[in-house]
């Protein structure tokens, strides 16, 4: 077999995990978001459990015309704390969203923010999310973040980073700072 026919065909895009307990998950995906459309790509960013618009990418990224940014939780908050029925039920909107997103096929780039959470929490299951990601358009490249991303998904994924704390100013009481950490 020649080198050339050795090669893996992919598809154009790939499932890619940002995870682990370190800070630079949501950035690197809003990063990779950025690079995209410098190449006049389509983004989407799903924003699942968050549903606090003071935030900087959601203040930025709204503004910008080629990505489209959507929360469907309402919370004066940004962190969740325990998952309550309003989680789930968000969740089961922003499942919603990226179903109806896929099936218009207008993007190229898809980013589930926050979702390896929600499906830890239980809010969304894992074997859904798969069958939607088998089922996208080849083209689709889309971004999983969050901690604690589940064993199936890394299965399924062609690029997988775990960030790693190695410090965080948390650790010595130094709050989350504006236009930083949200
Ligand atoms: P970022 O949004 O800055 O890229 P992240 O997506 O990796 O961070 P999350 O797990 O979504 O981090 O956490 C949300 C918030 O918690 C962010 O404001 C982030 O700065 C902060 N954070 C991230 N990692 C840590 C950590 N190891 N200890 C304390 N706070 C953290
Ligand atoms: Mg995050």
């Amino acid at each position: 077999m020649s080198a050339k026919n050795n090669k893996i065909k992919k598809p154009a895009g790939l499932v890619i995990v940002y995870t682990g307990e370190g800070k630079g998950k949501t950035t690197a995906a809003i990063g990779l978001a950025i690079r995209a459309a410098g190449w006049r790509k389509k983004i989407a960013v799903i924003q699942f459990i968050k549903g606090y618009k003071e935030i900087g990418e959601w203040k930025f990224l709204e503004s910008i015309k080629q990505i489209d940014i959507y929360q469907t939780h309402d919370s004066k908050i940004a962190s969740i704390g325990l998952p309550n029925n309003q989680h789930k039920s968000s969740c089961l909107k922003s499942l919603k969203m990226l179903k109806t997103l896929i099936n218009k096929d207008e993007h190229d780039v898809l980013i589930l923010d926050e979702i390896n959470n929600a499906i830890s929490y239980d809010l969304v299951e894992a074997g859904e999310i798969i069958k939607i990601l088998n089922d996208r358009p080849v083209r689709q490249t889309v971004i999983l973040t969050g901690r604690n991303a589940p064993e199936e998904i890394l299965e399924i994924a062609d690029l997988v980073t775990e960030m790693k704390n190695i410090k965080h100013p948390y650790d010595i009481g130094i709050q989350a700072k504006r236009g930083i950490d949200y």
